[in-house]
């Protein structure tokens, strides 16, 4: 599998929480990994106050990245959407909130 549409074929049905479903513990584990991306950013910043990047620094967040997106792309799915299903919704949304002149403000729905 190379693409997160192909991942997210290959993962669908599978079951890791029995009869009270997946969606929490996605929503969870999507929660977790951020954070291992921020705490790895954190060292960055405590390490080396914001100095060059070392190569093993950077495939370290690049790995928990990864895992960001593997379980946003298994929250996504287990409510029925694929990864792009959400990034399109994000599109459209960033697009008429552009027309609409209300990037700033409050509110899911300005
Ligand atoms: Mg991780």
């Amino acid at each position: 599998m190379t693409t997160l549409d192909e991942m997210d074929s290959e993962m669908r049905g599978r079951d890791f929480m029995g009869e009270i479903g997946d969606t929490p513990y996605y929503a969870l584990a999507l929660c977790g990994e951020a954070g291992e991306v921020a705490e790895k950013v954190k060292k960055w910043l405590r390490d080396d106050r914001y100095g060059p990047m070392n190569t093993e620094r950077r495939e370290g967040i690049r790995d928990e990245i990864g895992d960001v997106l593997f379980y946003l792309s298994r929250l996504a799915d287990s409510i029925g959407y694929s990864t792009n299903d959400c990034f399109t919704a994000y599109v459209a949304k960033s697009n008429r909130r552009r027309e609409n002149g209300t990037q700033r403000g409050d509110g899911d729905f300005r």
